[in-house]
Parts: structure tokens; sequence; C-alpha cells
């Protein structure tokens, strides 16, 4: 497997010069499967710079998108995706529901004349959607599992695992604690409830989930010190991160879906920080930020 990254920000774009570096686009990562097979890891603002280059490559793309869920910085960039104006392509939109709201809705609705120039129905790639819960399905042949996590409205992890290696993918996910679940207020009723009846820690359920993954891609929004102004927001801080990624025994993990207030000077002193961490607690996963253009090969 390979993966690109195209957008590594949480909440909104940052451009500008204190983001230079690790990039100021929202949610996008790139993932090839060994026999080519593309599959897009949320559709961000980041979505738009590689569907230049998948349209610029002159090839039909058949593509899917695995959508973890439809707030602004996981979908605003699919209206600018090139690939999908395209006839001849193939574009697959997987992903959760919201009450009531259907999965192509979802979509739909950023591109209603209101909001948009163009309706989705006028794009010319064919595009179909495979609304998901928490399940298993096949992409392309690797396999795809999904796991609700703890954030506002009904949000997927996806897992894909193909040849023998593994992927996990959660890009907003806070930490689950009994004593501040009165704080997750736009939460679902019923994924709390999966936190709240698993046995033991319910962030145990996450572990799981991750265990054995030879990458994962986890929320890292806050700062230790960001995440007490932020309790029931969704999101976890780097600490989080890596003990998750330890605990369950993850080979590489990559810090994503930065805060917009964390600059790239920021970043690197939380790299540093994440360091000494992990050599004062014998860690042995290895551990990256993201950041736009950055390829890695597993
Ligand atoms: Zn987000």
């Amino acid at each position: 497997m390979k993966i690109k990254f195209w957008g590594v920000r949480g909440s909104i774009a940052t451009p500008g010069e204190s983001t230079v570096r690790y990039g100021g686009n929202t949610s996008c990562t790139e993932l090839h499967l060994d026999d080519g097979s593309l599959i897009i890891l949320d559709a961000g603002t980041g979505i738009r710079n590689l569907g230049n280059e998948l349209a610029n490559s002159g090839e039909k793309v058949q593509a899917c998108i695995l959508i973890t869920h439809p707030h602004w910085d996981h979908i605003q960039g699919f209206p600018f995706f090139r690939p999908a104006f395209m006839a001849g392509n193939q574009i697959t939109i997987v992903g959760p529901e919201a009450k009531g709201v259907a999965l192509d809705k979802l979509i739909a609705e950023q591109m209603n004349k209101i909001y948009f120039p163009v309706r989705l129905s006028e794009l010319q790639a064919k595009i179909k959607f495979m609304p998901l819960k928490e399940d298993t399905i096949e992409v392309y042949g690797a396999k795809v599992q999904t796991i609700f996590v703890n954030h506002p409205g009904f949000t997927l992890g996806y897992k894909i695992t193909c040849n023998n290696k593994t992927l996990v993918y959660i890009s907003d996910d806070e930490p689950y604690s009994r004593e501040s679940a009165r704080l997750f207020t736009n939460s679902e009723p019923e994924v709390l409830k999966l936190f709240e009846n698993y046995p033991g820690n319910p962030n145990q359920r996450i572990v799981d989930f991750v265990k054995g993954a030879d990458v994962l891609i986890h929320d890292s929004t806050y700062t230790p010190e960001q995440y007490q102004e932020h309790i029931g927001w969704g999101h976890s801080h780097y600490l989080f991160t890596l003990q998750l990624a330890e605990e369950a025994k993850v080979k590489n993990v990559f810090l994503f879906h930065y805060d917009p207030s964390l600059d790239d000077d920021t970043i690197d002193e939380i790299i540093g920080k994440c360091e000494r961490e992990m050599k004062r607690k014998k860690y042995s996963l290895k551990l990256c930020a993201a950041k736009e253009g950055l390829e890695f090969q597993f």
C-alpha cells in the first residue's frame, strides 16, 4: 500500500505563511493498493489538488472515496474534484448517513443552487453511493471494516486490509471517559452506548479496532492543554494518539487533523514532545506528523 497526504488540517482550510510546511488543506489522503486501485480517504479541500493531478494524467479515473462523516472539512473539496466532472470516470462514495438524511443527500445538499453553481446531478462521471454503518465490505479486493468513533453525529473510522497490510484511518475521534460523558452533548446516543457498554476502559473499543495496524492515521487536533478547553468537541490531543498507538501495537502512527491554530513551528514542537514522551515511556512505534505531499509506502 502507498499513501499520500493531500490535506491534513482539521475544521477549516488555513492557508498562509505559518502553515506552508505542513499544509493548510483539510482532510484528504490518497491510498493506492498494491494493484494500483485508488481509494481516497475523505474529500476535504485537499482533494482538489489530487483531482487536478488525476485529471491531468489523461487516464480514466475509477476511485472509491471513503467519507468519515459529512462535516464540512471532510466533504467540502468534492465539488472541486475535477474527475467528477468528466464522463467515463467512475466514483463510489462510501460513508455514514445522518439521522433521516441519506448519504447522497448529504453530498448533494452542499451543491444545491443556494451554495454552489453546479448540481450533483449535473456531474458527468458515474457516481454511486454506498451508505455504511459498522460493517465489513470489500473494495477493489481489500477488506474494509468500519467502527463508529466518539465524534458528534455518526462518524466512522476505517480499517483497510490487503495483502496482510493494514491501514487504520480515524480522522476525528475523542477519548471517551465516563466522567466526561455528560459533555458529549452532540454525540449520537447509540454511539455513546457502544462506548459506555464496552467492558473495562471504553477506549479499549478503539484500541481493539486498531490493534496491530501497520499504519494508523489519527486525530491529533489539540495539544493536551487545548483539549481541556474543548472536551465534548469530538477531538483528541497528541498524547492520546500516542497512547492509543502504543497500546494497539501499531508500527507507524501519523498525527493528523491539526487545529487551525497550530502553526508549523508548533507542530515541530509537538513532534519533539512526542519523541521525548516515547523515549521516557520506552515506546517502540514510529511517529510522524502528516504533512501535505508526504508519501509513505508499506
Ligand atoms: Zn474534521
